[in-house]
């Protein structure tokens, strides 16, 4: 919001990347404070600049997936996506502008460097002296020489939606009395929902609740997760749940699912899914392969290995992802953060996990936990959690990984809190596609018997570091699907602890979140 900030931030995405001149964009964001602003001034650099068309979201909404599509299937040059994803929103707190290359992606780091070296050297930028334009309505008007294509920012996306997944198996199953609630978290997804969900399937109206976006999203973190979206969470653990529950995240890329009394872990989400995408008609063919983050469980690795699937292991983040899609060489993607997508974009996609879910369910007939059951019995359960300790110091933060990197040649074969460390290392990854290498992705600390240990930093700063601890453990003894994940992982849990040296470094007896 600071005088020019925006301008010169913009003026140099579209000075990296050629210029502006003849070239087509597309313009939305998830309806966060400001977003009505910055799309204002886009518009007024993008004529100023040359650019020959803004196809524009009305009211300035697109959730990230369908801003994604809508680069893709209009071959567009790329596009700008107002949005700071699950942080808060509102005028004191977060905002963002993300910019989309032309595969429908985020930029690749190729990009954003030139991004960045340009903010560094730019001297003016160019906006035409205008009024704002009216995007309440969807048609072309122009903007100088430049058209403003205002479109209905579901439409399209529904569209895809309805080409990918078996919409009237979905629409006799909520006909036959299926309940779900799908939380929008006052954010993006809720006129995707009601449409979809409500409109196209005929799923009870109210089913959507929270649909309206708002500027500060209700004073809440549109994070869907069991700590920021608890009512749902605690609904679906309630007697009183519906069959189905799920929630999306402020511009609808991450998901939550749950069913009557059971939450799925994203891990076991992505799975599952792997396991049953053949049931949705754009998937009916089969998948290429599967890809997972690093961090995110084993679960879906055992699908793979039964399903001869090729299954990639990438670092964090979905940029690595995209290349695996563009080259053919994955359909599913997911990370344990609550991210699951295929190649329809090349975003993570909220509605369409919630989609693939409803589409499973509606062609097994089982309910959520019963499917979780035979699932967890065919491939076996992959016990998962992590452990986040936040706003820890950042120079005892580096040196608990600096000593854990000391002593990865010498835990082989040690045993720890009873459990024998097999292998050790830092997650490196070289792009089979591009062949860039990335190192330095977390420590790995595996043991026998299939369990690990994952310990990786983030949020450095000025307020300090997480540190995020993966636990894992594989059990393939018909898994007792009521047990507690926390019970089942003690060993691993200790035996992290002990090896990180965690209390010692951090000060810290316990997590602050636990997921
Ligand atoms: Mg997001």
């Amino acid at each position: 919001m600071e005088s020019r900030y925006l301008e010169n931030f913009v003026q140099s995405v579209l000075d990296a990347t050629g210029g502006a001149g003849g070239k087509t964009y597309v313009l939305g964001g998830d309806g966060r404070y400001f977003n009505d602003r910055a799309a204002q001034v886009i518009l007024r650099m993008a004529a100023a600049n040359g650019a020959a068309r803004v196809i524009v979201g009305r009211d300035a909404l697109l959730s990230t997936p369908a801003a994604s599509h809508l680069i893709r299937k209009r071959a567009s040059d790329g596009g700008f996506i107002l949005s700071a994803s699950h942080n808060p929103g509102g005028e004191d707190q977060d905002f963002g502008v993300k910019f989309n290359t032309p595969n429908g992606g985020p930029a690749p780091e190729g990009v954003t460097e030139a991004i960045f070296a340009r903010t560094r050297t730019i001297t003016g930028y160019r906006i035409l002296e205008a009024g704002d334009v009216d995007l309440s309505h969807t048609g072309e008007t122009r903007l100088g020489d430049m058209v403003v294509e205002v479109v209905d920012p579901v439409a399209d996306y529904a569209a895809l939606m309805e080409s990918l997944f078996d919409f009237p198996a979905i629409r006799r199953m909520f006909a036959g009395g299926f309940t779900m609630r799908f939380d929008a978290m006052h954010a993006v997804t809720g006129p995707y929902a009601r449409a979809i969900l409500e409109g196209a399937l005929g799923a009870a109206p109210g089913s959507v609740v929270n649909a309206t976006p708002l500027p500060d999203f209700g004073g809440g973190h549109p994070d869907p997760n069991p700590t920021w979206a608890k009512p749902l969470y605690d609904l679906m653990l309630s007697p009183d749940a519906p069959d189905f529950g799920a929630a999306s995240d402020g511009d609808g890329d991450r998901n939550m699912i749950l069913g009557r009394g059971i939450y799925v872990s994203p891990s076991d989400s992505l799975a599952v899914i792997a396991a049953n995408a053949h049931l949705a008609p754009g998937y009916a063919n089969g998948l290429k392969g599967v890809a997972r983050s690093m961090p995110t469980s084993g679960a879906v690795d055992r699908v793979a290995a039964a399903m001869d699937l090729p299954c990639h292991e990438t670092p964090t983040g979905w940029k690595f992802f995209g290349n695996l899609l563009d080259a053919g060489m994955a359909t599913i993607c997911g990370e344990e953060s609550f991210g699951t997508g295929s190649d329809h974009v090349r975003e993570k996609d909220g509605l369409w996990a919630v989609l693939m879910w409803l589409n499973i369910l509606a062609a097994t007939g089982r309910p959520v936990q019963a499917l979780m059951a035979a699932h967890w019995s065919r491939f076996g359960r992959n016990w998962y959690s992590r452990h986040d300790y936040e706003g820890i110091e950042t120079a005892r933060a580096d040196a608990l990984m600096d000593g854990l990197r000391a002593r990865l040649a010498d835990l082989p074969g040690q045993v720890v809190a009873g459990l024998v460390v097999t292998a050790a290392d830092e997650f490196a990854y070289d792009d089979p596609v591009d062949r860039s290498h990335t190192a330095a992705q977390g420590v790995r600390v595996m043991f026998a018997g299939g369990a690990r240990a994952v310990f990786r930093l983030s949020g450095t700063g000025t307020s300090g570091a997480t540190l995020r601890v993966y636990l894992e453990r594989f059990d393939g003894d018909a898994p007792d699907p009521a047990a507690d994940p926390q019970a089942m992982l003690a060993p691993v849990i200790a035996a992290a602890a002990e090896i990180a040296g965690i209390a010692r470094h951090t000060g810290r007896s316990a997590p602050d979140v636990v997921t």
